[in-house]
């Protein structure tokens, strides 16, 4: 592509974002947040309005029982594009809550920008990042058009573990197919590299209950009574050693090693251990010695919170009858959640704790694309052209989404890609991204697609 284009390029996403900015604005201030069923019709139409006015057909699909509505959207590829070739963007419309409300210094569903930066509730996670990848079409279409052809599928239930994603792309297995599936969410790592991310890891999340007794008895009785509390955290603590090791038999049944591929990409990742320490204020040592590895490829255990008897003010002297604990397992391929919390129970009954009762949640299934596909090579070498040395090939990502029954659908590579931050602070009070981010993150969304549908 000439440098002339070029220019012609970054002019008209200049004016694409400058143009959509109130958009952008309509889209944020709608506090669409799953988990209180919140705005989500109102959500709805703005997308279905917004990918209209680019010229796509929209459906909205409504047949997954108990879901909400799931838009999708198809846009053929310009007179000079590559008909044969179909990219399919993943997005979703919901957010977190913006709770605690005052802890922002601006109104959470208000686009605010100061210091350079967009500050609203979904601006990084996930509303921002839909709303570049349009501007990014907007400006291909005014400049020749679209490289491929498009898909978008917008699911609103993310945030609360896009629990009909599965029964979704079951039934429309066939509307998705594509050729690649560009994901939500990335950007720029706390060293300022931009990360291609080829996959997420798997969760399975698992309540563990005790019960001793049928109701909370005098604390003198322990001198032959045993006690849920104590049974819980014994038996918990069987499931873990003290450096994070899984003791759960079974637990990595499955998992491959590292391809040489994978392993060249984690060991180029950059850990900076003192500014991790410094910015989660950590007060013991790390758990393994390669953490930039740990992430991507160690299956972990973690209770998330436990509770039983009494803990308040003043004395109790009581033996509780019952407690309860929820973990969680963050999972790497090869694992399946439900087997794993079966795994759980297995082994809390051969510990000696038959009596702790395991029963399963939600979870996702891991997913890592193949580094070695020309789709992510495309990616990565559309990365160094938008920003230069410093990109960095992520196999997964830390944190998990419902890719792997996409795969199973469609069977194409996915990568993650997008605008965010070390500093975006997604999930948290103050969600921003920075503006000069924002720009070129269109930039790379239409330079992947002009070097995707190149013939
Ligand atoms: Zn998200």
């Amino acid at each position: 592509m000439s440098e002339k284009t070029t220019d012609a390029l970054q002019t008209a996403i200049d004016q694409a974002l400058k143009a959509d900015r109130p958009r952008l604005a309509k889209y944020l201030s709608i506090e669409t947040v799953a988990a209180k069923h919140l705005g989500i019709e109102e959500t709805v139409s703005v997308i279905e309005q917004s990918l209209q006015e680019l010229g796509a057909e929209v459906e909205v699909w409504r047949d997954i029982p108990g879901s909400n509505p799931f838009v999708f959207g198809t846009l053929p590829a310009g007179p000079n594009g590559n008909s044969d070739k179909t990219l399919l963007f993943y997005n979703h419309y919901d957010v977190q809550p913006a709770e605690p409300l005052d802890e922002w210094d601006s109104e959470p569903f208000q686009l605010t920008e100061k210091n350079g930066q967009y500050v609203a509730r979904g601006v990084s996670d996930d509303k921002g990042e839909f709303m570049l990848r349009l501007s990014a079409v907007k400006a291909l279409q005014a400049t020749g058009g679209l490289p491929c052809n498009l898909k978008f599928i917008l699911e609103g239930e993310e945030e609360v573990g896009s629990p009909h994603i599965e029964p979704m792309t079951k039934k429309h297995g066939a509307a998705l197919a594509a050729d690649a599936i560009i994901w939500e969410t990335g950007g720029k790592d706390a060293d300022e590299n931009f990360q291609v991310t080829c996959g997420v890891k798997g969760t399975a999340s698992f309540n563990v209950t005790a019960k001793s007794a049928e109701s909370d008895l005098h604390s003198s009785l322990a001198a032959f009574v045993d006690n849920a509390v104590w049974r819980l955290v014994q038996g918990l603590s069987t499931l873990r050693g003290p450096k994070g090791e899984v003791l759960v038999d079974g637990f990595n049944d499955g998992v491959k090693p590292l391809t040489p591929t994978e392993q060249a990409a984690v060991d180029q990742l950059p850990f900076n251990e003192e500014a991790t320490r410094k910015n989660f204020g950590l007060k013991l040592p790390l758990l393994s010695d390669k953490p930039a590895e740990a992430l991507i490829n160690r299956p972990t255990i973690t209770i998330n919170g436990i509770s039983g008897g009494y803990e308040g003010n003043g004395l109790k002297t009581v033996l509780p009858k019952e407690a309860r604990a929820q973990l969680d397992c963050r999972l790497v391929p090869g694992q399946d959640p439900r087997h794993v919390s079966e795994l759980v129970q297995q082994q809390l009954d051969k510990n000696g704790f038959s009596d702790l009762h395991v029963s399963y949640n939600q979870g996702e299934p891991a997913f890592r694309s193949d580094l070695t596909d020309s789709f992510v090579q495309t990616a990565v070498a559309t990365a160094h052209e938008v920003y230069g040395d410093a990109v960095k090939l992520v196999p997964n990502a830390g944190g998990s989404g419902p890719q792997a029954p996409f795969f199973e659908a469609v069977g194409v590579p996915i990568i993650d890609v997008g605008s965010t931050w070390a500093g975006s602070g997604a999930h948290a009070p103050n969600e921003n991204v920075r503006v000069s981010d924002y720009v070129q993150a269109a930039r790379y969304t239409a330079r992947v697609l002009q070097n995707f549908g190149e013939k």
